[in-house]
């Protein structure tokens, strides 16, 4: 899948590249503000596109860790680093100034859905605290929803749902492993 930024609002656009070719003309309407543009499949183009999904691949762990966002309809597999305190994490829009923006088009998912704290607990260790927005539609761990003041510690490997998203918290460097 590639994507394409749309020149009005923003909002990221993905489609499937394999169905089209070098050089082609592509009309696009953007499902957030609904502006039609054209993209052009040039080679440098889809090169461009290309290496910025590397450099998300590559997302540099900081230290504390990151999130996965699992690849489903409404976007590709993101990789989004996790800092010291609170990591709020939503749909990605333009001016909205969250550190953990998501890019999707996942209607269900709100611009602040839901929120991870990162702190080192008494024995120096990275401790995960993962609360709701509040959001529309929840933030669910285990399939159970949070409540509205719950905070849920969340380790390594935990998998959340925030709208019909999965997102995995990775850990590397626990002083645990
Ligand atoms: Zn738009």
């Amino acid at each position: 899948m590639k994507r394409v930024r749309c020149p009005k609002c923003d909002n990221y656009i993905t489609f499937d590249e394999t169905h089209y070719q070098a050089g082609q003309s592509l009309v696009f309407e953007c499902p957030q503000c609904h502006k039609q543009f054209g993209v052009r499949m040039g080679v440098s183009k889809l090169h461009n596109i290309q290496k910025e999904e590397k450099t998300e691949e590559a997302a540099e762990d900081k230290g504390y860790g990151t999130i996965v966002v699992i690849e489903n309809v409404f976007h590709y597999k993101q990789v989004i680093p996790l800092q010291l305190g609170d990591n709020i994490i939503g749909r990605y829009m333009k001016g909205s100034g969250i550190n953990c923006p998501i890019e999707t088009v996942d209607p269900s998912i709100d611009m602040n859905h839901c929120c991870i704290n990162v702190s080192y607990d008494k024995n120096n260790n990275l401790k995960y605290i993962l609360r709701d927005g509040p959001s529309n539609t929840g933030t669910f761990v285990d399939n159970e929803i949070l409540g509205d003041r719950e905070r849920r510690v969340i380790e390594d490997g935990s998998l959340f749902t925030i709208g019909a998203t999965s997102v995995i918290l990775k850990i590397k460097g626990n002083k645990e492993d």
